[in-house]
């Protein structure tokens, strides 16, 4: 057995827990190894029945007096016993084991572990952990110390994996797999791979946990940096189309604009038209928050790949996003006869012209012939594009120059793990003359008092609404019940806005129809748009200044950042409203106090703590096992041994096969 052997290979483990463990995703000795626990119970008191007391938690060793199976009037089963050492007796309870009264006969020596807790006015160990001794020299496994507990599925208890990996601790030779450096230890205050282990899945004190948990994140990281710089490295030795860049002809599409550049703008036009030059394929990430304006950096560089005379692609994650990319495309390039097609799915091949520009969501890397001269893609909102699904973009159309956009705000020490591979240009500012957003949490019952403003604002300001009703289950893909959700929202609000038009827009209406919707909202023929989170990405309607959402407790950060960037897109002063049930919350008091998502990227993580980041769910990025993405110091120093490992390959001839087996 040893780290790449399938898990059936250890010792009493059989077809039903195969499966149950593969829901866990464990297949392999390494996977098994690698499953963390995320707390530890503390048994280390190991004391007797005469000193125990109400409210410790303990270990007490002796052995069974009695235990028999009773029913409450309720008709619940209980196990109700007796339990001694050589001090005393002590009462034991459980509950809805009935099973235990086979192994726990009388006489059967057993550790007890738990709190003691008051039972019938009396000390007793209620539900406590139990461990059969069989012989009393050897060690105990789950009680008596520190005990570790693990992510758990139904019918895999902690207590079966501890001894499973137990079996691992003790048979694979885990010396043999270190894969850094005495030195590299050294240097960053590492305890070796093996005591690692041990110290994470059996440990002494929680202070070894610690020692061993940070080798176990370094090495999560250390992985992270390696696959992002392989794919670094796999990129740039491509080849790709070097595009001559005409200053003048550039300068001039600038100032049809009817708009000054940002300076952050002008920084990223750079900077992309810099690698556009090369004949490396570029491979950049264009961060900045919603309302930044990306899509106008993005269409200097179709502008340039356009006057080489090449093809480039723009990819949205929706139907209505590509429209609106489609329809900015058209009003800022069609001056100078660029040709642009959108791709929806009703659109036939056959009527489409060849274009110089083509716009629609991923699906259009699957349609055949729309293109066959890309010099550059344009990816909007990147966190959904997967690996395949670039594996196809580079089959499809060569190696382009591949411009992602992103408005999640990613913190940049973490962009430069996950996206070690991309080039970074960040969109700092807002353009001018854009308003702070003003943000109000409003209770259940302002909501009247809210209706009547939001009313008054339209009257008076002719301004615009958008209503998003609350998120029901956490996912990306619109449920049944969301659509059935925004239907009542709608009939009810008809009634609360008499005066006004009211639209409504969800996911499963047919793309014509939500083009109407969205068409007669842009057009003002409606002032109030009710909607699912569908809008969350992208839609630019900069006369609509109010933002209200329902439920706004059960939305995260990320989600409602990009909510309440739908308005402030013009001068006017915009407005967003949280209706929560809940009133006030951190995220949402978060909410009030900035309009930058990077400040709120900052603070989710210190919300959340370790795991999870800001808009992870949504973006795909990994989720870590061991390591915290808040972990600045662990960050950099993997980063830079990666850098120190690709650059020297043959100092580190263990590391790169090791890691992967161990992360
Ligand atoms: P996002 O970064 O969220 O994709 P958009 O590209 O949709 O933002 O731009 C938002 C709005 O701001 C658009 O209406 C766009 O025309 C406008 N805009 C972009 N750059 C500027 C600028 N420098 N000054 C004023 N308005 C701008
Ligand atoms: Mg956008």
């Amino acid at each position: 057995m040893d780290l790449t052997s399938g898990i059936s290979s250890v010792k009493s483990i059989g077809p039903v827990y195969l499966r149950r463990l593969e829901k866990l995703g464990i297949t392999t000795v390494s996977d098994l190894l690698n499953h963390i626990p995320f707390r530890y119970q503390d048994y280390s008191n190991l004391t007797t029945t005469l000193k125990c007391e109400v409210g410790e938690t303990v270990t007490i060793k002796g052995e069974m007096v009695s235990l028999k199976n009773v029913y409450t009037r309720r008709g619940l089963r209980m196990q109700i016993g007796s339990f001694k050492d050589e001090y005393g007796k002590l009462p034991v309870v459980w509950f809805n084991q009935p099973f235990l009264i086979k192994m726990l006969y009388p006489g059967q020596k057993v550790a007890l572990a738990g709190e003691v807790k008051l039972f019938s006015g009396k000390k007793a160990l209620v539900s406590p952990d139990y461990e059969i001794l069989n012989d009393e020299d050897t060690e105990t496994k789950h009680t008596g110390k520190l005990v570790a507990i693990y992510p758990e599925t139904s019918g895999l208890s902690s207590k079966w994996l501890r001894s499973k990996i137990k079996i691992l601790l003790d048979n694979l030779n885990l010396d043999k797999e270190e894969f850094l450096p005495k030195k590299v230890l050294t240097k960053y205050k590492l305890t070796g791979l093996s005591s690692s282990y041990f110290e994470v899945h059996a440990p002494k004190s929680l202070k070894k946990v610690e020692e061993g948990r940070k080798r176990l994140a370094f090495n999560e990281l250390l992985f992270l940096q390696l696959t992002s710089l392989g794919r670094k490295l796999n990129w740039k030795n491509r080849k790709s189309k070097a595009l001559k860049v005409d200053k003048k002809l550039t300068d001039g599409f600038i100032g049809t604009l009817p708009f000054d550049l940002t300076s952050s703008q002008k920084t990223a036009i750079t900077e992309i038209l810099s690698d556009l030059k090369n004949n490396q394929p570029m491979n950049r990430l264009l961060e900045g928050d919603v309302g930044s304006g990306k899509t106008v950096v993005a269409a200097i560089a179709a502008f340039t790949a356009f006057v080489n005379g090449y093809q480039s692609i723009f990819m949205a994650p929706t139907q209505i996003l590509a429209a609106q990319h489609f329809e900015t495309l058209k009003s800022l390039l069609t001056k100078y006869k660029v040709r642009i097609s959108l791709i929806t799915s009703e659109i036939k091949k056959e009527e489409l012209g060849r274009a110089d520009i083509i716009v629609g969501t991923h699906a259009l890397l699957h349609k055949k012939n729309l293109f066959d001269k890309v010099a550059l893609v344009v990816i909007d909102e990147q966190h959904r594009f997967g690996v395949a699904q670039r594996q196809l973009l580079v089959k499809k159309t060569g190696t382009p120059h591949v411009l992602t956009m992103t408005a999640t705000p990613i913190p940049r020490t973490i962009a430069l793990t996950i996206y070690g591979d991309l080039d970074l240009s960040v969109l700092t500012e807002m353009p001018l003359g854009r308003k702070k957003i003003v943000t109000w949490i409003v209770p259940p019952q302002k909501r009247d008092k809210a209706y009547k403003w939001i009313e008054n604002e339209i009257e008076d300001n002719k301004t615009q609404v958008f209503v998003i009703c609350p998120l029901i289950e956490q996912s990306m893909i619109e449920t049944m019940q969301e659509v059935k959700a925004v239907k009542v929202e709608f009939e009810k609000l008809k009634k609360v806005f008499k005066k006004q038009k009211l639209g409504l827009l969800h996911g499963r209406m047919k793309a014509k129809e939500k083009d109407k919707v969205l068409g007669d909202f842009r057009k003002g023929k409606t002032n109030i748009l009710v909607s699912t989170p569908v809008v969350e990405v992208g839609i630019d309607i900069p006369n609509a200044t109010v933002m209200v959402i329902e439920g706004s407790e059960r939305f995260g950060l990320a989600q409602l950042h990009q909510l309440r960037g739908r308005v402030g897109r013009s001068d006017m002063k915009s407005y967003c409203l949280l209706f929560s049930e809940h009133g006030q919350t951190r995220r949402l008091t978060a909410m009030t106090k900035t309009n930058s998502g990077f400040e709120l990227a900052e603070l989710d993580l210190k919300i959340r703590g370790p795991g999870e980041i800001f808009g992870t769910k949504q973006s795909g990025f990994p989720e870590l096992k061991v390591a915290s993405w808040s972990d600045a110091e662990l960050i950099k120093e993997t980063k830079e041994l990666a850098l120190g490992i690709t650059s020297n390959p043959k100092a580190f001839p263990k590391v790169i096969d090791k890691a992967k087996l161990l992360v």
